[in-house]
């Protein structure tokens, strides 16, 4: 065998995975299907300005061990995420705080914004929130879920918010003071350098074949590593055997307006209406406080997910729970390949999450 492990995927789990073999003296390959490494996080240097080519990423967190971690490979800058909604011709800050309510309802004080949706809230009478609308409903009351949510979640995730799971509204901080951090995390930035400068001093020991789909790749190279390190759709790894899990995929539009030095004034702005059909726009440079006399904007369209499209976000509700047990219990019984990341384990992951995933496990197998 040439290799310890083979690596499929050049992502945040795989680089991390890799950089710790590397570290113990194992040799590594990696194989990635696309033209880059870094995998999502992936970001392009055009003319000075990183574009986040498959959406924002905002890295945060409060485990100060992976903090401690990225910090080796990148120096991060002071950006705090404060996205802004735009819903019909209104304008809100997100996440739902005072800035929100005043604006809303005209108020001043914490008190004075309780009590209004304490008021909503009652009328209700959700005790046991089954569902996102529910937990939107019973969390913030009907004024913020109307304008802020249903419509925006509906564009995102294709489905009504009745049919998803209400974790997914648990993400967003609620808060009664002005404080517009989209997160409530101890530590947060952007590499200065970019995420894919980050990702490629992981993988400075590995090595890496770009442009090589693994199903392609191990037809003509069995046995060529111990073990496998798979991080893609776990459903593809078992030919869709039971049937393919559900996927949102995104569709970027991205355009560089030359003429304009600021188009929207904030990195993110959600449309949080049925009226535009994207969710959100991006506005590169902002996450990097970039100074160019040009700018560039990703609208983001969210889709269903379907064969050839790239799978982004796993569809976390019941039926794709259930079906997502019998891929893993699959998995289970092979311990020549460990699955791994947000594709792999199928979980709604941030980077950070993934990171102490891949650290926890390499703990475990090296
Ligand atoms: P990936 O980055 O998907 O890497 C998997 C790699 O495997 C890919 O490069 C893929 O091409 C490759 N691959 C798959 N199949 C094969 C194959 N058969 N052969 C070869 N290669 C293969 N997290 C945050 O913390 N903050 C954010 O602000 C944030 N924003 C996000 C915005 C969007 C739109 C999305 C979709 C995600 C966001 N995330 C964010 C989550 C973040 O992207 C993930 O946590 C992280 O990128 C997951 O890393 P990964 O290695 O598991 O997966
Ligand atoms: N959400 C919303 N309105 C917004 C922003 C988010 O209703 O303006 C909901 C939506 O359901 C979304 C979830 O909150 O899927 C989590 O949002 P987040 O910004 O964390 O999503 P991501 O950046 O992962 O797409």
């Amino acid at each position: 065998m040439l290799y310890d492990y083979l690596i499929v995927g050049a992502g945040l789990y795989g680089a991390v995975f890799a950089h710790e073999a590397a570290k113990a003296g194992k040799k590594c390959l990696v194989v990635e299907k696309r033209p880059h490494i870094a995998g999502n996080i992936y970001t392009e240097d055009v003319d000075g300005i990183h574009v986040h080519r498959y959406g924002a990423h905002i890295f945060h967190t409060s485990n100060e061990e992976v903090w401690n971690y990225v910090n080796q490979f990148a120096r991060f800058n002071n950006y705090i995420n404060s996205p802004v909604a735009v819903y019909h011709d209104e304008l809100y800050n997100l996440p739902f705080n005072m800035n929100t309510f005043s604006k809303l309802w005209n108020i001043k004080t914490p008190a004075e914004a309780k009590a209004i949706i304490q008021s909503q809230i009652e009328k209700l009478n959700i005790t046991e929130p089954k569902n996102l609308e529910e937990q939107a409903l019973s969390l913030v009351g009907p004024d913020v879920y109307f304008k802020l949510i249903k419509e925006y979640t509906e564009k995102q995730w294709g489905r009504d918010c009745k049919e998803l799971p209400a974790f997914i509204i648990r993400r967003l901080p609620l808060r009664f003071t002005y404080d517009n951090n989209y997160f409530n995390d101890r530590y947060q930035g952007i590499p200065e350098e970019g995420y894919t400068a980050m990702v490629q001093e992981m993988l400075k020991d590995a090595e890496v074949l770009l442009n090589t789909d693994y199903f392609e790749f191990i037809k003509g190279h069995a046995g060529i590593a111990k073990k496998t390190i798979y991080t893609g759709n776990i459903d593809a790894f078992f030919n869709f055997c039971y049937g393919p899990l559900a996927y949102r995929s995104v569709r970027f539009e991205t355009e560089r307006i030359d003429d304009c030095d600021n188009y929207q004034g904030n990195a993110v702005v959600n449309y949080t209406s049925h009226e535009q059909p994207f969710t959100r726009i991006i506005e590169h440079k902002h996450f990097n406080f970039g100074k160019q006399p040009f700018t560039i904007i990703s609208r983001e369209y969210s889709a269903e997910w379907k064969p050839g499209m790239e799978p982004y976000y796993p569809v976390n509700d019941a039926t794709n729970a259930e079906l997502y047990a019998k891929y893993k219990a699959l998995a289970d019984q092979r311990d020549d390949v460990i699955f791994g990341g947000r594709l792999g384990a199928y979980k709604y992951y941030d980077m950070d999450k993934v990171i102490a995933e891949a650290l926890n496990f390499a703990a475990q197998e090296l």
